[in-house]
């Protein structure tokens, strides 16, 4: 039997990012990640933001970025005149397109710095429990079922996360509008711009996008994600994707050299995502937004949360449900506003017809973000559209 003040379960960024806060404030931490090499495979667009990195002390480095962009365009249907969002318009939305591989073990080279240890090929095969606290986990390791004991239990073990259910952290299923399926080429001697993130509304992606992220010269990811109740078949979302690629020359010519799928969950913020002795985080608190489908910046700020309430609960030796709430509270803080308008956001861009939806792009696309307003946008449609104002009032 082995004992950590903190056992974190997953080394994705979110689990990286507790394990590395946890270290940074002295607990003895354990990193487990059942996958053999960290950040393999890459199921990600791989485009983040730059905004939020010094919450979570990160300084962008060239190795795991692949591109550096401008800024994002968004199109409407039609494909005209996109929405730019740019440095100048909309700073907080400029950022990188990254190796998402290189990024992942970044992110735990630096908890390994800060002193964690971190095992790979390592699962968490079960929960260990004392009354209702969580107190650590059974982990499989060089070939052995381990007794990991652990004051605080964090889990980052992504969208699909098994652990917090394990340990009987109940949370409401999914439901279906909230699952959006994507798959994603990565495509070599397409003819992408460098500069721009680019993103497409409209039927081509029922209740969804389609996205791409330029890698380089000639390289992008070209993904789409859409909402599983607008699917009648399972491969309808590769069906979208290819038959958007086919009507594109700049893409039509290109070369698919890896294909990757995932489900990603775009919900509003849950009440609950914790238990006595448990945190969950990222992807397994189902923290992804639900507008973008971004979810590494979440899940990192989350992991940097969860990694402070276990320096309370420890210092404080109470490991209480009351004391974990101060991690369901730092979450909805940060996150539950913003979530919740998304959500709804997502709700109501998914019901609006193609002729709307170009509509709402050429308004917004004639408005100058710095000065973005409701009032600003409602004028806009109501000059130009005005039979709209009725329809898209309650989204904007
Ligand atoms: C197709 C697709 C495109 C996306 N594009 C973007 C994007 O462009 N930008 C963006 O910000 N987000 C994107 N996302 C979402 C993003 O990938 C996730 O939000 C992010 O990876 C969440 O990080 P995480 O650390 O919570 O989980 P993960 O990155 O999923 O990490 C979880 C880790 O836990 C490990 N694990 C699981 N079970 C166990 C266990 N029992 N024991 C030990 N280890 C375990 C897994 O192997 C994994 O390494 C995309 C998602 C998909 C599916």
């Amino acid at each position: 039997m082995l004992n950590y003040d903190v056992l974190v379960i997953g080394a994705g960024p979110a689990g990286s990012s507790a394990a590395r806060y946890a270290s940074r404030y002295g607990l003895k931490t354990l990193l487990v990640e059942k996958r053999p090499d960290i950040g393999s495979p890459v199921r990600c667009g791989e485009g983040i933001s730059k905004a939020w990195m010094p919450e979570v002390d990160i300084k962008p480095e060239a190795h795991w970025i692949s591109d550096e962009v401008k800024g994002a365009r968004i199109y409407g249907p039609s494909e005209k005149k996109p929405i730019m969002l740019t440095a100048e318009s909309a700073g907080n939305e400029v950022g990188f397109v990254v190796e998402r591989d290189k990024f992942d073990k970044h992110i735990a080279t630096l908890a390994a710095t800060e002193g964690a240890e971190i095992w790979i090929k390592s699962p968490a095969m079960s929960v260990i429990k004392e009354g209702n606290r969580v107190v650590g986990a059974k982990i499989r390791h060089n070939g052995e079922e381990v007794e990991v004991r652990a004051k605080m239990v964090i889990a980052a073990d992504g969208f699909e996360s098994e652990f917090s259910r394990w340990a009987g952290l109940k949370s409401p299923i999914l439901k279906k509008n909230d699952i959006i399926s994507a798959l994603e080429y990565r495509m070599e001697n397409v003819d992408s711009n460098e500069d721009f993130t680019d993103f497409y509304l409209g039927s081509i992606a029922p209740a969804g996008y389609l996205w791409v992220f330029p890698k380089g010269p000639h390289e992008a990811n070209v993904g789409i994600g859409v909402t599983i109740t607008m699917m009648k078949d399972r491969l309808d979302v590769k069906n979208y994707l290819d038959s958007w690629i086919k009507s594109h020359p700049a893409y039509s010519k290109g070369r698919i050299i890896q294909q990757i799928s995932g489900g990603v969950s775009v919900n509003k913020v849950k009440d609950k995502m914790s238990l006595p002795g448990l945190l969950a985080i990222g992807d397994a608190a189902r923290l992804i937004d639900p507008i973008t489908g971004g979810g590494i910046a979440n899940g990192m700020i989350s992991g940097k949360f969860a990694a402070q309430v276990s320096k309370k609960a420890i210092d404080e030796n109470d490991f209480s449900e009351e004391m974990m709430k101060n991690y369901d509270l730092m979450v909805k803080d940060k996150f539950e506003r913003k979530h919740l308008r998304n959500w709804f956001a997502k709700e109501k861009l998914g019901t609006l017809s193609n002729e709307t939806l170009d509509k709402l792009v050429d308004v917004v696309a004639d408005v100058k973000m710095t000065s973005i307003s409701v009032e600003e946008i409602l004028k806009g449609v109501q000059l130009k559209y005005p039979e709209l104002v009725s329809q898209l009032e309650d989204l904007i």
